[in-house]
């Protein structure tokens, strides 16, 4: 199996592409610790897992707390004494443009998006380092390179992800630890549906988006975790700093 026992830590694994990343790793083998502030979506994806298995861990956690990244981390090393690869797919969007946002709601999508990508990213880097390896999946979006209009504050917290990434893959290349940020176009999750019900018209919106695709639709949460299993394991090996558009086109 392509992630045989390798310790994997997923935030907003209980909903959308950090859930179904989670099925793929377990099945493909991996031990995986489960974060998101959403219980309910945790148990489910814990059930989908399969219950029987000894190698999930959940944790109900905010990504934007300092203080949950460190101990999340700790619990895992003192139960699998390694953490190899990090996916961090918690986000939340709001819509807003500069006039329209409000500078708490700004704030808070960049203590999520970004800041929730930067505090586990340190919490898990001195394990990887002192292991000789590791893998660091972020979340971005296409919208960081393409803008969107009306979501200023989530296109610009994407836009700062796809940065830090590839400020930590050159800066911790020398430790064998790599970085690399996937870009989804448009997927089928509760968040991309909230984005459209946020609309005056969400189903013109969401027409509007489906035209956005040369493919002709949305992506599903699993064609998103077949690139993130592709980046978590050894396949990718000569993979760092990179920007895995997976976008239909
Ligand atoms: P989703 O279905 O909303 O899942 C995100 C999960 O993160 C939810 O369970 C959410 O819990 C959780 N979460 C939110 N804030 C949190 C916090 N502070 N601490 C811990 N967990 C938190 O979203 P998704 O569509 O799968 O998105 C996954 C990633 O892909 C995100 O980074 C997103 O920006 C990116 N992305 C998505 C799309 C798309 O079209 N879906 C496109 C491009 C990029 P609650 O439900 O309780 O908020």
């Amino acid at each position: 199996m392509k992630l045989d026992g390798r310790v994997s830590v997923i935030t907003g694994a209980g909903s959308g592409i950090g859930a179904a990343t989670a099925i793929l790793f377990a099945s493909g083998g991996a031990r995986v610790a489960l974060v998101d502030l959403d219980d309910k979506g945790l148990q489910e994806v814990r059930r989908e897992i399969g219950a029987g298995r000894a190698s999930v861990l959940e944790f109900k956690e905010d990504v934007s707390d300092s203080g949950a990244a460190e101990r999340t981390i700790q619990a895992v090393v003192r139960e699998w004494g390694i953490v190899e690869v990090l996916v961090t797919s918690a986000a939340i969007s709001t819509g807003g443009t500069v006039t329209t946002i409000t500078e708490k709601d700004w704030d808070r999508v960049f203590a999520v998006n970004t800041k929730g990508t930067f505090l586990w990213a340190r919490a898990v880097l001195p394990h990887m380092i002192r292991a000789g390896r590791g893998s660091i999946i972020t979340l971005a979006s296409q919208l960081a390179l393409a803008a969107g209009r009306g979501s200023a504050p989530y296109v610009a917290s994407k836009g700062a992800v796809i940065s830090l990434t590839r400020s930590i893959a050159l800066d911790y290349a020398q430790y064998g630890v790599r970085a690399n940020v996937i870009i989804p176009g448009a997927i089928e999750t509760p968040m991309l549906e909230r984005s459209f019900v946020r609309k005056a018209d969400p189903e013109a919106a969401r027409e509007c988006s489906r035209q956005r695709h040369p493919l002709g639709r949305f992506g599903t949460p699993q064609e998103v975790a077949y690139a993130a299993l592709y980046l978590a394991s050894d396949d990718s090996s000569f993979t760092t700093g990179a920007q895995f558009v997976v976008d239909g086109g």
